[in-house]
């Protein structure tokens, strides 16, 4: 057997994927990646895909990025893990502080995680025990949105709106208090405008906190779109006057960016387009520029100062893993933020933003495309069935069928829901826009699925 064929055998016996139905998984043309150069991912054939989904949003700036590799390359000279549970290492020390001087000026101090839901568990964690900590218990609730995503533990399940994952691990969830979801009130209840949206959206928050504000510990809320409800962007004045709300209440304001986090907004974090300053970020996905699973929990002053106490009293916060703070992740991090730092990056931006808008405008009409989306660098096109109008039934997986054909012409997408979704790398260039809408365009309007 061909090295593709004994690995494809494996990957099927041994190898359970997340989100996989591992019944028929690979039926289908296998896809099994041996290395990436730049926006490119090869197959063990050689066969080169651009990678249309940033390796799951997280990649930045292209794969083989000759200063992240040193940065790695170096940092394994070194050392590549010890403890950071009572004790340090330089990159996770420079690290820690280059966050805090980038993030909202509120957040002062960087609790480091592994993934985008640990990042959120830590978040959670550090609101139930802050309040603890300041002798109010009772304020034990979460408010969240209908349709969140903030990852798959238990903890970021229980603050997510997902129904699918709701009904399957209701009973491991902690109850919570919801909120509609502003794009969904926006298009559902407000005819699309966004100043009514938002009018309503903060009047039902704002009852909810005068009723319930003394049980409530934090709200939680996404970095300016619902990413995994499928690119649902709250209209303006959502975050900032969340914030608003949770400061006359009392309340904890938790924004998780580990979707919208690192320019995939447009600027480096989403909340600087409202200027908000949380009390807790979550960050995670394109920290490390998509290399290594490293995440954060940024806190403000007043968040890390109701955990210090004599030790006796027990009120440190009590979470770490063995890998926190890996010193590879962080010296990748810190490259990361260094090339950031010089500006192109996020320069070159608005951009590739407007490429990608005016080449959104060719699916609106077409009988098997929804409404378009679209959040700075990343949108969803939402596939139909020409014939009813209405989104393929769940099952019939005919969005994998059009992302099937899409990676035979060179593009690699994943499908989102009913929805096929472009999250490219930062570093994709204004041609390889194009190209990725084009081989879309031909691979969903071509009808025969
Ligand atoms: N929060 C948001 C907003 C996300 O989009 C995601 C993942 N798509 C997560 C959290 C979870 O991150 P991870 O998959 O790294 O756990």
């Amino acid at each position: 057997m061909r090295d593709t064929e004994t690995l494809h055998a494996w990957d099927r016996r041994y190898f359970w994927h997340p989100f996989t139905q591992m019944q028929d998984y690979g039926d289908d043309d296998p896809w099994i990646i041996e290395r990436a150069e730049g926006n490119y991912l090869y197959d063990m054939e050689g066969r080169r895909c651009l990678d249309a989904i940033a390796s799951l949003w997280c990649n930045v700036h292209g794969h083989r990025h000759p200063r992240l590799d040193a940065a790695l390359v170096e940092q394994l000279g070194k050392v590549a893990h010890s403890t950071a549970l009572g004790a340090s290492h330089p990159p996770a020390i420079r690290l820690a502080k280059a966050l805090v001087e980038i993030t909202p000026a509120s957040l002062r101090h960087c609790f480091f995680s592994e993934d985008g839901a640990e990042a959120v568990e830590v978040a959670i964690k550090m609101a139930a025990q802050y309040w603890g900590n300041l002798g109010r218990p009772e304020k034990r609730l979460f408010l969240t949105l209908d349709n969140a995503y903030h990852g798959d533990t238990v903890g970021a399940v229980s603050v997510g709106g997902f129904p699918l994952f709701h009904g399957i691990y209701g009973h491991l969830l902690f109850p919570t208090l919801r909120l509609p979801s502003p794009y969904v009130l926006q298009w559902d209840a407000c005819s699309g405008n966004p100043e009514r949206a938002t009018a309503a959206w903060l009047t039902t928050l704002e009852s909810i906190l005068k009723n319930q504000g003394g049980e409530i510990a934090a709200l939680i809320l996404e970095g300016g779109v619902q990413g995994a409800a499928g690119m649902l962007p709250f209209p303006p004045g959502i975050l900032a006057g969340a914030q608003r709300l949770c400061q006359t209440y009392e309340v904890l304001l938790i924004v998780d960016e580990v979707a919208t986090g690192f320019g995939r907004s447009g600027k480096l974090f989403a909340c600087e387009w409202e200027s908000v300053e949380p009390d807790l970020l979550a960050l995670g996905k394109g920290l490390s520029g998509g290399y290594l699973p490293v995440a954060a929990t940024l806190a403000a002053e007043h968040v890390f100062a109701a955990f210090l106490a004599p030790f006796g009293e027990s009120r440190q916060f009590y979470y770490g893993h063995t890998y926190t703070a890996n010193p590879l992740a962080c010296a990748v991090a810190l490259e990361n933020l260094a090339l950031f730092a010089e500006g192109a990056v996020l320069a070159a931006l608005p951009d590739k933003i407007a490429r990608l808008q005016a080449g959104l405008r060719r699916f609106s009409g077409q009988s098997w495309a929804g409404e378009v989306r679209q959040f700075g660098l990343m949108a969803a096109i939402p596939l139909r069935d020409p014939g009813t109008g209405a989104a393929y039934a769940y099952g019939d997986r005919v969005e994998y069928a059009v992302c099937r054909r899409a990676r035979a012409m060179g593009v690699y997408s994943r499908p989102l829901g009913d929805l096929i979704t472009v999250v490219p790398p930062l570093s994709v260039t204004a041609t390889e826009i194009d190209t990725i809408l084009s081989v879309l365009y031909a691979a969903m309007a071509e009808g025969r699925y």
